[in-house]
């Protein structure tokens, strides 16, 4: 499977579409969810083109892989909802088909300010 430039996430990192920032560095940006399941519901994604985590896996550069996850925790760090808080979170990857994944550039979801539940409904 190819990339698709035009899948809305794209189009948002290129400014075409607007979103509510959250954070931007040099490896990841994070915006609302426009459709929030729970109280906080952020999204982080890769600023290289990856379809999703497996993508991600075989084609990042150990730099990129590390921002990612710098950037998750980042996001945690500015939200108020990460570990040390006392609060925690959820982070969630849907991975192609099975995995429910509707946009094809990875992302993760960033549940939080309240319980969220069972892992799997
Ligand atoms: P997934 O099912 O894991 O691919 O999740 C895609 C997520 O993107 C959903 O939770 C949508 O609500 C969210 N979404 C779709 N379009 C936008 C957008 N323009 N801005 C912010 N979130 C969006």
């Amino acid at each position: 499977m190819t990339y698709d430039e035009n899948n809305i996430f794209a189009k948002i990192l290129r400014g075409e579409i607007p979103c509510k920032k959250i954070y931007e560095d040099e490896f990841v940006l994070s915006f609302y969810d426009i459709n929030p399941q729970k109280k906080i519901h952020a999204l982080v994604i890769p600023k290289g083109n990856y379809i999703d985590l497996d993508d991600f896996a075989s084609k990042a550069s150990e730099k990129e892989i590390i921002g990612l996850i710098k950037g998750i925790n980042a996001v945690a760090q500015k939200l108020k909802i990460s570990s040390n808080t006392g609060k925690g979170y959820r982070a969630l990857a849907n991975i192609s088909e099975n995995g429910g994944q509707e946009v094809p550039h990875l992302h993760f979801h960033l549940f939080g300010g309240e319980k969220v539940g069972k892992m799997v409904e």
